[in-house]
C-alpha cells in the first residue's frame, strides 16, 4: 500500500504501545539537502587531554592503564551509587519517591582516540561485545541490580563530551521506563513480537536494511527518529549472555556495518544514542524478552539540521516527515 503512505497517518509501536504521527507530504527527498563536512578535521590517535586515552589521568586523580583493547572502569561522575539510605516516608501519595541504587561504568571500545565503531575492525568490535556480555553478567548478578542498560551516546549533538569511542552502562535497582513498556508488551503478546516482526520485515523487504546469519537490521515501521533503526537477533535470545560465538561475531559485524552506513549518510560521524534492551536481571527467567538494539540518530536533512522533539511532540505525540521506508532506501545503499 505505498499510496497511502503519502498522506498524514499515525503508526502504532507494538513495543511501547505508543503512536507516532507521520506527515510524509511535508518533505520530499530530504537527503538531497546540503552536505557539510562539519568535523572533517583529523583527530589524533592519542589525545593527551582525553580522560579516556590509555595512561591519562581522570577526574579524581585515577590513571588509566596502558590498555590495548577494551577498558572498563566505574564512572567518576556516577549518576547512581551502590549505597542509598531509605527514602524518607512520603507525606502525600502525590509526592512519591523511593531510593534508587545502582552502578555506572564506562567501557572504552579501543585505545585509539580517533576511531568510531564504523571504523574499527569486526575483530576489535567482537572484543567490545565480549566486554558487554561480561559486564551484563557481572552487574546483573549483583543482588540489588535488576536491570543493566548498556548505551552509547555519540556526538556533541547528543551531549557526548568526548569523541573517544566508548559507551556507558547504568545498572539499576529498578526497571527504567522504556524497558517497563516493552516488558508489558512482550508479556501480553501471545507470540514473540520481535521474532514475528523480524520475519515479517524480511518477507516484505521494504524496511529491511541488512541481514546476516544472526541479525536483522530494519528501519522500524513505527520509527520516530529520521534514520532510526532496530537490530534484532534472528534467534529468540532473552539477553546477550545467550549469544553463541558465531552470534557475537555477527553482532560485531552488524554494528560495524550499521555505524559505517550512518557515517556515510552525510559524510560525518553520525551522532546517535544507541543501546541494548534485554531481559531484566531480577532473577526470573523472562522467556518473553527478545534481545535487540535501538539506534536513535537525530540528524534529518544534513549534518547541521537535526530533529527536535518540541511543540506537538512534547504535548501530543512524536511526529516525523521522512518515512521509515524512505530512510530505509537511503540507508540500505550505504551498507
Ligand atoms: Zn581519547
Ligand atoms: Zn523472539
Ligand atoms: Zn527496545
Amino acid at each position: 500500500m505505498p499510496g497511502s503512505y503519502e498522506f498524514p497517518h499515525r503508526r502504532f509501536n507494538p513495543l511501547t504501545r505508543e503512536w507516532v504521527l507521520v506527515s510524509p507530504h511535508r518533505t520530499k527527498r530530504p537527503w538531497q539537502g546540503q552536505i557539510e563536512k562539519t568535523d572533517a578535521k583529523a583527530k589524533p590517535a592519542y589525545d593527551p587531554n582525553c580522560y579516556l586515552c590509555p595512561g591519562n589521568e581522570r577526574a579524581g586523580g585515577a590513571h588509566n592503564p596502558a590498555y590495548e583493547s577494551t577498558f572498563v572502569f566505574d564512572n567518576d561522575f556516577a549518576a547512581l551509587l551502590p549505597e542509598a539510605p531509605p527514602f524518607p516516608a512520603q507525606v502525600s501519595p502525590l509526592l512519591v519517591a523511593e531510593a534508587e541504587r545502582g552502578v555506572c561504568r564506562v567501557v572504552c571500545f579501543s585505545p585509539r582516540h580517533d576511531l568510531t565503531l564504523g571504523e574499527m575492525t569486526t575483530g576489535d568490535i567482537r572484543r567490545v561485545v565480549d566486554a558487554w556480555v561480561a559486564q551484563y553478567r557481572e552487574l546483573g548478578s549483583m543482588p540489588f541490580i535488576r536491570y543493566v542498560q548498556i548505551f552509547e551516546n555519540r556526538g556533541e549533538m547528543m551531549g557526548a563530551s568526548n569523541p573517544h569511542p566508548h559507551c556507558q552502562i547504568w545498572a539499576t535497582e529498578h526497571l527504567p521506563n522504556e524497558p517497563v513498556k516493552e516488558q508489558n508488551a512482550f508479556a501480553a503478546a501471545t507470540s514473540c513480537l520481535l521474532c514475528d516482526y523480524a520475519q515479517l520485515e524480511l518477507r516484505l523487504g521494504e524496511r529491511a536494511l541488512y541481514e546476516n546469519g544472526s541479525f536483522v537490521v530494519v528501519a522500524p515501521y513505527w520509527a520516530v527518529w529520521p534514520f532510526e533503526t532496530l537490530v534484532v537477533s534472528r534467534r529468540h535470545l532473552t539477553g546477550m549472555d545467550e549469544l553463541s560465538e558465531a552470534e557475537r561475531d555477527d553482532l560485531a559485524e552488524t554494528l560495524r556495518r550499521l555505524a559505517g552506513a550512518y557515517d556515510r549518510v552525510f559524510d560525518v560521524v553520525f551522532p546517535y544514542s544507541m543501546g541494548f534492551h534485554q531481559r531484566p536481571t531480577d532473577g526470573d527467567a523472562h522467556p518473553e524478552w527478545h534481545f535487540h538494539a535501538h539506534f536513535y540518530p537525530p540528524l534529518l536533512r544534513s549534518a547541521e539540521v537535526r530533529k527536535h522533539m518540541v511543540g506537538f511532540e512534547m504535548l501530543g505525540s512524536p511526529q516525523r516527515d521522512l518515512t521509515p521506508e524512505e530512510a530505509a532506501a537511503r540507508l540500505r545503499e550505504l551498507f
